[in-house]
């Protein structure tokens, strides 16, 4: 796991876990980007913080949040054309709107996390090259930033709104300041069972009026009636040590959207994708990283970015991905409301729905729960 806490130890926050009985108006399951900007919005909404819980199965940040390829994307998983051609022109429309101001908040919350880059898609095939154009074409035909690209990287598109981002980092300022506000918060405390209004972990309870989960991987083990909806995938990356062989500008996205890389500040290079390569398998919970995947990984580093800088880090994460392509979002149960199945790319769409789940929690309506119904 490429993790922040490597370079300033003094980054990572440490919360207790949860051993007796407590009371909450709402609370939150899953400490990632999601769970953390639903605990924010229920601040910034007049929440009483003394009613309000984060419950975390392991660390802040620990699941896909403090693992993943660090693209801020706006609109959905898929490519705004596809989303255009499969949801209908409004709700790809007003969902790609409301994505890239999101993209705004996450910047103004925590800029330290966030670096204003752009993105580029770059195709590996001349029919790619051509689904770039039509990507681009939906994009100007609504009028949303988008312009050819021609670089080192390959032909395609550039996206000035999309960002690179640190999300480790973001989870942890929001973490310190949420508790910094008076929220309890509490790690290594998976919980195992919701019912008749509480929440369960192995050591503890936390009776509450409204329960958000905020998981993405491993929803469907807390709620298995989304099972049919939902399928875990195991994605995995690899980061090298700093290296000047390279200059990546701005995150790449690359084949289809399977493969994607970028350079960190530091001239780390994380690369990561190459799901396909790993078959059935990846279709997972599991977050081990495997020789096929990985070795394929390492394979395009060296003979396709030509880099030979070590590897330093590998790792892995599960996430969920949805049938339908559109997040799961909205009351499941009486009281319980879920987010999550950001099919590969939540960081973006998982904060829009974060919050909105804690507006649905306080009783208020919430547009992106009709944009993304079923
Ligand atoms: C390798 C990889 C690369 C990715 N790249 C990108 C990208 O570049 N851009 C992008 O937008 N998205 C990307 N994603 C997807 C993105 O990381 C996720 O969609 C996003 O982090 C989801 O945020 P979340 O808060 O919903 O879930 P998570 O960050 O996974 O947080 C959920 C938290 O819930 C906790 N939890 C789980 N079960 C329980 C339980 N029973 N009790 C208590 N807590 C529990 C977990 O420990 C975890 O900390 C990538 C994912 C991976 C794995």
């Amino acid at each position: 796991m490429w993790d922040q806490s490597e370079i300033d130890p003094s980054s990572r926050p440490a919360f207790a876990n949860l051993t007796t009985s407590i009371q909450a108006d709402v609370c939150v399951v899953g400490l990632g980007g999601s769970g953390l900007a639903c605990l924010t919005e229920l601040l910034r909404a007049g929440a009483d913080a003394s009613r309000v819980v984060g419950i975390e199965a392991a660390a802040v940040g620990s699941g896909a949040a403090g693992r993943n390829g660090g693209f801020l994307l706006a609109g959905t998983a898929a490519f705004y054309h596809d989303a255009v051609r499969t949801f209908g022109h409004d709700r790809a429309r007003r969902l790609y709107e409301l994505t890239i101001s999101q993209i705004d908040a996450i910047a103004a919350e925590t800029p330290e996390a966030v670096r204003r880059t752009g993105s580029v898609r770059v195709a590996a095939s001349e029919d790619e090259r051509l689904d770039c154009m039509a990507h681009l074409d939906a994009l100007r035909a609504d009028g949303f930033p988008g312009e050819p690209y021609a670089g080192q990287e390959g032909f395609g598109l550039l996206v000035p709104t999309d960002c690179a981002f640190d999300p480790l980092r973001r989870a942890r300022s929001l973490a310190c300041r949420i508790a910094g506000r008076g929220v309890r918060l509490y790690e290594r405390s998976p919980v195992v069972r919701i019912v008749d209004g509480e929440v369960q972990t192995g050591e503890g309870r936390v009776q509450c009026e409204h329960v958000v989960i905020a998981v993405d991987g491993r929803l469907a083990v807390l709620l298995p009636e989304l099972r049919p909806r939902i399928r875990d995938v195991r994605l995995q990356m690899l980061a090298t040590a700093p290296t000047t062989e390279i200059s990546v500008p701005r995150p790449v996205y690359a084949r289809w959207g399977y493969d994607y890389w970028q350079q960190l500040p530091d001239g780390r290079l994380a690369l990561g994708g190459f799901r396909d390569y790993g078959g059935e398998d990846e279709w997972t919970s599991d977050a081990t990283p495997t020789g096929a995947v990985q070795e394929r990984i390492e394979r395009f580093l060296r003979d396709e970015l030509r880099v030979r800088a070590p590897v330093t880090h590998r790792w892995a994460a599960a996430v969920s991905y949805s049938t339908n392509g559109l997040p799961v979002f909205g009351e499941v149960r009486p009281g319980i409301i879920a987010t999550g199945a950001y099919s590969g790319t939540g960081n973006v769409i998982g904060a829009l729905c974060g919050r909105a789940a804690a507006r649905l929690a306080l009783g208020e309506p919430a547009e992106i729960a009709d944009l993304l119904a079923a």
